[in-house]
């Protein structure tokens, strides 16, 4: 590792001659001893070096080189110091700026490597090395950013191990009688319970609204509530730093949604666009975005994002856990590849999300005891064909996908899929994901700084049952004539609402 400065010290005055001189001598101690102290014995080849230096009336060019030890940045940093010590102190002269003219570090890399790196201008390939020649910044922020950088060079060419992804069945209802093969999402909006509204987006009328409540209060009365789960109401507006710290910003940046805030809150600021609107009828979004703050917040995408927010850097007690809530407050929203999946893949969907915090014991047995309620409603109650599947925990799969898969040998999720007969054989067809349970650890306490008060170990856990999945997967194994439906379902419902009927819709009446 070698790191090339070049810099330029502007002085307050030209010096004397004397202080040439002496700025001379400095300048030699600094390279001798300044320079190399910290670094370990031995090593001193790696510590800082200035390499020359040039004095052309106020200003002072400097070029330093150094290996790993005292890096080239922090020798500029420390003769800083140094000169405006000295110089004030004997020659009433300061230091009026530092400017970096260039910075670069050169890194052993295998193989060339196809990507780029914030704060890096430019990046050039050698035989074995890599050389970043980084953006001009102030030392200061060279100190916090380097170890970093380096760090983000190597794990982005080093080679990714294989993504420790493990899918493995561990429990299955066993085949059920499948009444339709029908590609729901179409008779869906054929019949009116849906109507299409935007990419990935539906309204969801009457019939539909009815049968998804009724599954939703059949998850809370036969899932959340005999759990002890109490219902809390999470916020749907979250802040960018909160995505930070669930890893949504570095894992899915692409997936999420954004929300700006208007540029002013006065009319006056939006009147070129208002007139704009009025004139051509044309909302162009290109324009709007001019009269738009920079977006600060995304949408909920895993909506338990801000439930550990509630415990962020507070100082929680174990032997008060553990604390168990859901929120079924409204859509989380994803940016789904162009909405084009009808009702399955949807780009704002409604979801119960527990989301629970404790001890390893407790989370571990509250997560099973999800499953284990899940598996008994989807199964029994609804008559789901469907499978339990241990699979990579999800956090893992959106944040770092190097970290460690996990440190014990609790399984980190389980997701729950339905077999959908539209889609094909029950070999070769993908499955629908209606629903997952997963076990954390302790990554959000480390990520939200959440404090233990004796620092003794806690977990959180959280559950999401995606609830037009649920319908999905109903409907496709039963179709719509409710003959074919459990009786205690068809009992429950009695007849089904109507959608509203026009002239052209629905197709099917
Ligand atoms: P998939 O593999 O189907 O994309 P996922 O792994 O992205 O699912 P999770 O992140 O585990 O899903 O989300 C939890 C639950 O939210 C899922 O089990 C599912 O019920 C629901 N869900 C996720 N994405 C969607 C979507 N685009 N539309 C409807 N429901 C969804
Ligand atoms: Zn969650
Ligand atoms: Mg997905």
């Amino acid at each position: 590792m070698k790191f090339d400065l070049k810099a330029e010290f502007e002085l307050s005055k030209s010096l004397p001659a004397k202080a040439k001189a002496q700025l001379k001598q400095l300048l030699k101690e600094a390279d001798t001893t300044l320079f190399k102290r910290g670094c370990p014995k031995g090593k001193e080849a790696e510590a800082g070096h200035l390499k020359s230096f040039k004095l052309s009336g106020r200003k002072l060019q400097l070029h330093i080189t150094s290996g790993r030890y005292v890096r080239a940045h922090a020798c500029a940093s420390r003769l800083k110091n140094l000169l405006a010590k000295n110089l004030g102190k004997d020659f009433h002269i300061g230091l009026k700026s530092l400017k970096t003219i260039s910075y670069s570090i050169t890194l052993p890399a295998k193989k060339k490597a196809d990507l780029s790196l914030a704060f890096v201008k430019k990046l050039e390939w050698k035989k074995k090395e890599a050389i970043l020649h980084l953006e001009e910044l102030d030392l200061e922020e060279y100190e916090a950013l380097i170890d970093k950088l380096v760090s983000l060079f190597h794990e982005k060419t080093s080679e990714k191990p294989q993504a420790k992804e493990h899918q493995r069945e561990v429990w299955y209802t066993g085949e059920k009688p499948m009444a339709t093969t029908e590609n729901i999402s179409e008779t869906l909006e054929r019949k009116g319970w849906v109507k299409h509204f935007a990419a990935g987006i539906f309204h969801y009328m009457p019939p539909y609204t009815k049968l998804m409540r009724y599954i939703e209060n059949l998850m809370l009365e036969e899932v959340a509530k005999p759990l002890g789960f109490e219902e809390i109401v999470l916020p749907k507006l979250i802040p960018l730093e909160v995505m930070r710290k669930k890893g949504q910003l570095t894992g899915i940046p692409e997936e999420m949604f954004y929300v700006s805030e208007p540029g002013k809150r006065d009319l006056k600021h939006f009147e070129k666009y208002t007139d704009y609107v009025k004139l051509t009828g044309d909302v162009s979004p290109e324009k709007l975005q001019t009269f738009l703050r920079p977006p600060r917040y995304a949408l909920p995408y895993a909506q338990c994002e801000p439930f550990y927010e509630i415990f962020s850097n507070k100082i929680t007690d174990i032997d008060k856990f553990p604390f168990k809530f859901f929120d079924r407050s409204g859509f989380s929203f994803r940016y789904e590849a162009g909405g084009k999946s009808g009702m399955e893949r949807l780009n704002a969907f409604t979801r119960i999300e527990l989301a629970y915090i404790g001890t390893p014991k407790q989370v571990k047995e509250l997560r099973d005891s999800v499953v284990e309620k899940l598996k008994q409603v989807l199964s029994s109650k609804l008559g789901i064909e469907c499978r339990l599947v241990e699979t990579t925990p999800v956090w893992l799969a959106h944040s770092d996908p190097n970290a460690e898969v996990q440190k014990t040998d609790v399984i980190g999720t389980y997701d729950i899929e339905a077999y959908i007969p539209n889609r094909g054989g029950r070999k070769e067809s993908e499955w629908l994901e209606i629903c997952n349970a997963s076990v954390s650890f302790d990554k959000y306490h480390a990520r939200y700084s959440i404090k233990e008060r004796a620092r003794r170990e806690a977990w959180t856990g959280c559950s999401g049952i995606g609830l037009e999945r649920v319908v999905y997967a109903f409907l496709s194994q039963k179709g719509f004539d409710m003959k074919n439906w459990p009786a205690e379902v068809k009992q429950a419902l009695g007849q089904l609402p109507a959608p509203p009927k026009m002239l052209d819709w629905p197709k099917e009446t």
